[in-house]
């Protein structure tokens, strides 16, 4: 008999709870990084192609070996990079949608999704304390009101937001694709994804000017000014200024809303890179970093961060819906006409044609946790960060260059760049701990992101144990 859905599903959720838990107790090892080739052995790769019949015992078997290969997010040592660990209602929103496959960007191939998006984006929309969108659609025509899309990532809703700038500056280029003289203002701890972005909308890697920051990278007011008047005085046109709320480096928000006056002053496009620190949104003790977010033109959240939902989930949203509407109009016959329509195509306010369910994973954890389980998880994170602070620095040998205000810390050992490098490649071969590492101020530090819910204050304090032995073998 060929196993049904059911049949192979259920055992597998049977595996994948058993994984959950072993992660949460920090019993196995959170990292296993080994090579391609060993693990294509491991996982007989070839041989199921050929032979097909993945399912059953064999699948069972497959997947056994498949999690003994995975890093382990919700270990209580997985502190390393700012992928959001999921809440499980959130994995069962990702079979749901795997299994009904409705790429919702355009009504019809999933209204249930594309209504889920409606509802998530006017949902951020009142977070952020903009005009949700009318569920009626021939009154978007009215316009007054924000926008948005889920996007497969922070980076493609960030290169949206540019793009959406770059068409309100002139509309033409679009079809003239005549970029010159634009300049994109940022920080240059900005995520890399906005240089990567000026290059693939064709304003150049080179035309991101620079903005005055702080030795953390901060934007500060003081310069400000001069390299405003500067790119005007080269005769540059400015598609937006972008600011961090917050660095992915070291987790600090620029002064948000320092800022928003500044650009409204000379009416520039003000774009919140949030992809990491929007969820400040969700918590009252986190709210007061994004004070003026509301007077930004576009901001990025990415829910798959620290939302508690599987990747990919990103919030592209603007305070006006028509910048969006704008910065893609394209005809494609069999998809763009006259037709019986209850809902909202959000096909025309994005890159993708194919686009997933996005909301619904977004959606199933946050209405999982609730309101309140969001803020209590983000507050939690973050006193741990901070308590990790005031522990690593009263350590002989360690420095933590800034009192972290979201949950990355960076820290480092005294010695040179090099041992910070052998401290974390060493932890991660053992297994034992998941960090990551930055240049900051010239210097090499390690850095972890506080994201687990496992996380205790016991944890840290071990890695801080494991982190002088490892010194001590290299003096
Ligand atoms: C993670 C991150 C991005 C990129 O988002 P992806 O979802 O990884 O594509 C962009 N900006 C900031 C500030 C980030 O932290």
């Amino acid at each position: 008999m060929i196993p049904t859905f059911a049949d192979d599903a259920h055992p597998v959720v049977d595996r994948l709870s058993r994984y959950l838990n072993q992660s949460r107790d920090g019993s196995d090892r959170v990292i296993n990084l080994q090579s391609i080739t060993d693990i294509r052995q491991a996982l007989d790769l070839e041989t199921h192609v050929r032979t097909g019949g993945l399912t059953g015992d064999t699948l069972i078997s497959f997947v056994d070996t498949y999690l003994d290969y995975t890093t382990r997010l919700h270990h209580p040592r997985y502190m390393a990079h700012q992928v959001g660990v999921p809440h499980p209602a959130g994995a069962v929103a990702a079979l749901i949608d795997g299994l009904t496959n409705n790429p919702m960007a355009i009504y019809e191939m999933g209204p249930g999704a594309a209504a889920i998006e409606f509802f998530v984006i006017n949902y951020l929309l009142a977070k952020i304390g903009w005009q949700p969108m009318p569920e009626q659609v021939t009154q978007r025509l009215s316009h007054d009101h924000g926008g948005g899309v889920l996007t497969h990532g922070g980076s493609l809703a960030n290169m949206t937001a540019l793009l959406a700038a770059r068409n309100h500056l002139d509309p033409s280029i679009r079809e003239t694709g005549d970029t010159r003289d634009l300049v994109i203002l940022a920080p240059e701890s900005s995520h890399y994804i906005i240089a990567k972005a000026a290059g693939i909308i064709g304003i150049g890697e080179r035309n991101v000017v620079h903005l005055p920051t702080d030795r953390l990278g901060r934007i500060i007011p003081e310069g400000m000014d001069a390299v405003y008047r500067d790119t005007r005085s080269k005769k540059k046109q400015i598609v937006a200024l972008v600011a961090n709320g917050c660095a992915t480096g070291t987790g600090l928000y620029d002064p948000i809303d320092w800022i928003a006056d500044f650009c409204r002053d000379r009416q520039i496009w003000y774009h919140i890179d949030g992809a990491h620190g929007a969820c400040a949104l969700f918590s009252r003790k986190m709210r007061p970093l994004m004070t003026g977010i509301e007077k930004a033109d576009s901001v990025v959240l990415d829910a798959h961060k620290m939302l508690r939902t599987p990747a990919l989930c990103a919030a592209l949203l603007l305070k006006d819906a028509r910048h969006l509407d704008l910065a893609f109009e394209h005809t494609a016959s069999y998809l763009f006409h006259d037709k019986f329509q209850p809902g909202f195509d959000f096909i025309q306010q994005t890159v993708e044609c194919t686009k997933a369910g996005l909301g619904l994973k977004f959606y199933f954890s946050l209405a999982a946790l609730g309101e309140t389980g969001m803020e209590n998880y983000l507050d939690q994170a973050c006193r741990l960060t901070r308590e990790a602070y005031e522990y690593i620095r009263a350590q002989k040998d360690f420095s933590c260059p800034y009192v972290p205000e979201s949950n990355i810390l960076c820290f480092r050992i005294n010695g040179p760049d090099a041992l910070q490098i052998r401290i974390r490649d060493r932890l991660i071969e053992q297994g034992s701990f998941h960090i990551s590492s930055t240049m900051l101020n010239g210097l090499r530090h390690l850095r972890i992101v506080i994201i687990s819910p496992a996380t205790t204050r016991e944890d840290i304090t071990h890695l801080i144990q494991c982190i002088k032995g490892i010194a001590a073998q290299h003096a």
